[in-house]
């Protein structure tokens, strides 16, 4: 390739990295000042850089620039800074990012099929310049975060089916289409001819994942595909595997088991029925009791109330297997005092809702409440946790979906960890694919769980956490996908034959690489 070339593909451009040998090569002398830098002293320069801002947004789109000059050198900066640059690239400010996505939008990213494209979806695939294509992630953009419907945004694929958003179908800067959204049969259909565009166009085992769809969709096109298609929800799935496993963690600090909790969560959508479910299922393995016994110890609050048997009739499907023998109660607070349980999560997308009564609730009767805040981004979270550690007098263990700063109380500082279901995914991705998994099954997840909560050390749990640190997330992911891909393997869900002996160093070899390469 010219130099030009290199210089300008994002994918191959390495900035003042190009040795005088490849300057030479490429006829690149002269287009570049003289020095040459390394991808180190870039990374360092870059950091120093991003550190000026101090508007969030401003360091989310220096690094979205970054991505579109320097893909390499973008990668290497979130690899070696995650725990600085997860908040900027993931929630919360990406929330913030997704809700301007109209007035900072410069470049498109991954594809966007709209209503338009009806009928041509396959065609709209292979304008795709990649083959080869292994996970996709897709979104219709109504439940994003906790804040609702964002319309098109940008995401590796972006179905746009119209938004009901009344800001953005009156905003100039909006990018997507302006109608309201389609629904029922219409809906249904252009997601079967993406699905099965999908299947044909990357054949059978490339993973869908949906991401922030709403939940009058999400249940059923997960329960519509998961028996023809690998695919997998990560609102529901993802999110109930991540939190499993910061339960089953707990369980060393709590000195119980699961079996002998009782669970209340707050809101009973997507994430909080996922979580429940599988808390359920993984109760049930570990006890031998049937499942429709084992979810009588987890209640849920949506916004009507207490999830009781007397509401069954008018209640969403998903909602039903949670409809337990109680009389009604209108709020969380008369909830927590009835039910009096162990361990509270927040699943509603509705900020301050773990008021001090009911945080202080908690308190008394648990010697160690296990509280979390799930909901997204830091504006929902159910309490901060500065709320939440000084409400209990330091004795919570907490978890949020965002991330918070550590916590001093009485002397004492008081790590909060993030109970986000990016600590799944990617390993759980990467098991799927390194295994060549044809269909994904709760087993799995469960796998992930265990291998997640098997990294938390006893140093971790002396500062309060039941996630390890976030800084290792290539370690841990390693370790999800090993575990799940032996799932897998064990399931005869496997295609890649035979199986490797160390899934371990397999996932690390499938992993990428942001060093930059020499070009001869
Ligand atoms: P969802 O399917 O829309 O569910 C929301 C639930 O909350 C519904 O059951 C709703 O009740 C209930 N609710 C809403 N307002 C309420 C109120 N004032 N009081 C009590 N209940 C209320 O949404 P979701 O997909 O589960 O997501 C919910 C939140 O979880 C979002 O903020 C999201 O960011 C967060 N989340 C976090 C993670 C993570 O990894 N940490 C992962 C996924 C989701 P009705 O059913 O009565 O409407
Ligand atoms: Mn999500």
């Amino acid at each position: 390739a010219s130099g030009c070339t290199l210089m300008r593909d994002p994918r191959y451009n390495k900035g003042l990295a190009f040795t005088d040998k490849e300057r030479d090569a490429h006829y690149l002398t002269g287009l570049l000042p003289p020095v040459i830098l390394s991808q180190d002293v870039q990374e360092r320069k870059v950091m120093h850089n991003l550190r000026q801002y101090t508007v969030p947004l401003q360091r989310y789109m220096a690094l979205m620039d970054l991505q579109e000059r320097n893909e390499r050198l973008f990668y290497k900066l979130l690899i070696d800074n995650v725990e600085e640059l997860l908040p900027v690239v993931y929630t919360p400010t990406v929330g913030e990012a997704c809700q301007k996505y109209g007035s900072i939008f410069r470049r498109p990213q991954g594809l966007y099929i709209s209503l338009k494209e009806k009928g041509k979806i396959l065609e709209v695939l292979k304008n795709w310049p990649q083959r080869g294509i292994q996970v996709i992630v897709v979104t219709d953009g109504e439940r994003i975060l906790g804040l609702g419907d964002l319309g098109c945004q940008c995401l590796p694929i972006t179905i746009d089916v119209g938004t009901n958003n009344e800001k953005l179908l009156s905003d100039e800067f909006y990018i997507g289409l302006k109608q309201r959204r389609a629904t029922g049969e219409e809906y249904a259909e252009f997601l079967h001819e993406f699905m099965c565009a999908v299947k044909q166009n990357y054949g059978e085992k490339v993973l869908v994942q949906f991401e922030d769809f709403a939940n009058h969709h999400a249940f059923e096109l997960l329960s519509k595909y998961s028996s023809s298609h690998l695919v997998f929800n990560d609102d529901i799935q993802g999110t109930a595997s991540v939190v499993l496993a910061g339960l089953i963690a707990a369980q060393k600090v709590l000195g119980k088991s699961l079996s002998d909790h009782t669970f209340l969560f707050l809101g009973a959508g997507e994430a909080g029925t996922g979580i429940a479910e599988l808390i359920a299922l993984q109760i049930s393995r570990e006890t031998g009791t049937p499942i429709h016994e084992t979810r009588k110890k987890i209640w849920l609050v949506d916004s009507k109330g207490l999830i009781v048997s007397s509401r069954k009739e008018s209640l969403q499907h998903f909602k039903q297997p949670w409809a337990h023998d109680h009389e009604p109660v209108k709020e969380l607070l008369g909830a927590v005092n009835a039910i009096k349980p162990t361990v509270l999560i927040g699943t509603s997308g509705v900020g301050k809702t773990f008021t001090k009564e009911v945080v202080e609730a908690m308190a008394t009767f648990n010697e160690k409440p296990l509280i979390l805040a799930l909901s997204n981004p830091t504006s929902q979270a159910e309490c901060t946790a500065e709320e939440a550690y000084t409400w209990t007098k330091g004795r919570a263990i907490f978890a949020s979906g965002s991330p918070f700063d550590p916590v001093e109380y009485e002397g004492k500082t008081f790590l909060p960890g993030q109970a986000n279901n990016c600590y799944i995914f990617p390993g759980l991705g990467l098991g799927l694919i390194m295994s060549g998994a044809i269909r994904v099954r709760d087993d799995m997840l469960l796998a992930a769980s265990e291998a997640l909560a098997s990294q938390v050390t006893e140093e971790n749990f002396a500062n309060g956490l039941i996630y390890p640190p976030f800084a290792n997330i290539r370690k841990i992911s390693a370790n999800i996908a090993a575990s799940v891909g032996d799932k897998t393997y064990q399931l005869g869900l496997a295609s890649n034959l035979p199986r490797p002996k160390d899934l371990v160093k397999m996932a690390e070899s499938c992993m990428y690489s942001p060093v930059y390469r020499n070009f001869r």
